[in-house]
């Protein structure tokens, strides 16, 4: 039964700039969502749209010049207490407990994440020791069985090798190992098969779907590839230029997109059903520069059902468009 009355985390206008010399970066710009116990939200859009700041936001390991100037970030913790990322600092204890012990993270590319001169299970244990109270040797155990529950075969072994001994996909199961290695009830999946080919693509989503299913784990899944969501999402976010265009279930959006951004995104994947040789269509334009934000919808420069004089001057709000779906669109009033 879905237990969705409460979400696990509550992201309410959430804003993050980016403050340079040469201007602001809205980086994330009023973003609001939820995210429900033993559900997957994916979160989707070009590059650049504002979906891994929303991430790095969350976790409060936003880079300077970066920080959060609004919002809330209301996270449900074990004991049913609430608490608001937001207000907490960002090297402060009780992050830090929530970073890795409430909500893991795992990366796109496992090669960069992981430090090259520790050891994987040096890396695993060291996120036990800081998460749980148990000695080295009971965090020894935890980390083989953290890389054992992930299919990495000869957990005993691999726990000493460092990760770039691993091939690809085991890199990326020892990442996911990782983050899970202290239960966390919410993961934080930033674009987690990009740098993988599609078979270890294809196992990697495997695993993280019976992982959930075995824990009852939240799933954030930040990825600008719509057939990883079509096959692991609960709810979809669409973010375009740091704002939320459209949310609703993953079947809403896919069979009956309402913001002509969603529909243009899922007319140019390839289908099954696509004529031969027939090019597919694309986006046209670019999404603009952050400096240079467009007056009104922020889709209006590559929108083909722009309202002349209305798009271009307005800014759309984001509101209901059916049961429990969202869009800022003008086409709905
Ligand atoms: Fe297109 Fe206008 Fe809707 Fe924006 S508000 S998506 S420009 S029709």
């Amino acid at each position: 039964m879905r237990n969705d009355t409460r979400p696990l985390l509550s992201v309410r206008n959430l804003r993050t700039s980016f403050f340079q010399d040469e201007g602001t970066t809205k980086a994330v710009d009023g973003a609001s969502f939820d995210v429900f116990p033993g559900k997957t939200l994916g979160i989707v859009g070009e590059s650049g749209c504002g979906k891994s700041v929303t991430a790095q936001s969350i976790l409060r390991i936003v880079d300077r010049p970066g920080r959060i100037v609004d919002g809330e970030i209301v996270l449900t913790r074990a004991d049913g207490s609430e608490i608001d990322l937001v207000k907490l600092k960002a090297n402060s204890r009780e992050i830090r407990s929530v970073r890795g012990g409430d909500i893991g993270l795992i990366f796109q590319e496992p090669m960069t994440s992981f430090s090259p001169v520790h050891t994987v299970g040096e890396q695993i244990i060291e996120a036990v020791l800081l998460h749980s109270e148990v000695g080295k040797k009971e965090a020894r155990l935890r980390g083989i069985e953290a890389l054992r529950s992930v299919g990495i075969p000869k957990p005993e072994r691999r726990i000493d090798e460092y990760s770039f001994e691993l091939s690809g996909g085991l890199r990326q199961r020892a990442m996911i190992a990782v983050a899970l290695s202290c239960n966390p009830r919410l993961l934080i999946a930033d674009e987690p098969t990009t740098a993988l080919d599609v078979t270890t693509q294809a196992q990697i989503l495997d695993l993280l779907r019976k992982i959930q299913q075995e824990r009852g784990m939240a799933i954030m899944l930040i990825t600008h590839n719509l057939g990883v969501v079509a096959e692991m999402a609960d709810d979809v976010v669409v973010m375009y230029l740091g704002k939320v265009v459209e949310q609703g279930k993953v079947d809403d959006i896919f069979h009956d997109p309402k913001h002509p951004y969603t529909k243009a995104l899922l007319q140019s994947i390839p289908s099954i059903d696509s004529t031969p040789r027939l090019k597919l269509p694309t986006i046209s334009g670019s999404i603009p520069h952050p400096f240079n934000r467009p007056k009104g919808c922020p889709f209006h420069p590559r929108c083909v059902s722009a309202i002349a004089g209305r798009c271009d001057v307005e800014e759309p709000p984001l509101q209901a468009v059916g049961e429990g779906r969202k869009a800022s669109c003008f086409l709905y009033p």
